[in-house]
């Protein structure tokens, strides 16, 4: 799973983050634009709920220094967390390599927080909780995970 966060969507930097991913030679299998909840921001980062910057962190991925929008894609192929990885760099962008994603597009702001633009799951174990947290089945389109055939009876919106 990676994760466009809202520093990077705010700086337009989407096109930039996707066309370096490119070198990876991966495939991109799921993609869609979300509103992220609370929710949703505290269970993808359960991990850290002990952190001392988890509280800044959950409001950052939620959008709330930049817009509340992040691009969620999932790319498939060979090692492909290594790869990713590789591509977006260290952690802190102060330490990240000066040509990966995080150390050309990303910064510590003034009150700590680590506006590294992207996100990408640690290992397979992480991108298979992640991706099955962030995307339906339906929304992928290569059957990268087993799933189960069910009848569901949901509320749902439609077009006027
Ligand atoms: P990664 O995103 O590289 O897998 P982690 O899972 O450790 O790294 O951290 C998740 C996110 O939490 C980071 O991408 C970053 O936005 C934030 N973060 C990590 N460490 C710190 C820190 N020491 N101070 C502030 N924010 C941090």
């Amino acid at each position: 799973l990676v994760l466009i966060k809202p520093d990077g969507l705010v700086k337009s930097l989407t096109g930039n983050i996707i066309d370096k991913l490119s070198e990876s030679e991966l495939i991109i299998v799921g993609a869609k634009i979300v509103a992220v909840s609370k929710e949703l921001a505290e269970e993808h980062y359960k991990s850290l709920k002990d952190a001392k910057f988890f509280n800044d962190l959950i409001k950052y991925i939620m959008g709330e220094y930049h817009a509340r929008r992040v691009l969620a894609l999932v790319y498939y192929g060979e090692n492909a967390i290594e790869r990713v990885r590789h591509i977006i760099g260290n952690t802190n962008p102060e330490k990240a390599s000066p040509t990966s994603l995080r150390g050309k597009y990303g910064r510590i702001t003034t009150t700590g927080v680590f506006e590294n633009v992207v996100h990408a799951s640690s290992d397979p174990s992480e991108a298979k909780r992640e991706i099955q947290l962030w995307f339906e089945p339906h929304e992928i389109c290569k059957p990268i995970f087993e799933t189960n055939q069910i009848e569901k009876k949901i509320k749902t919106l439609e077009w006027k």
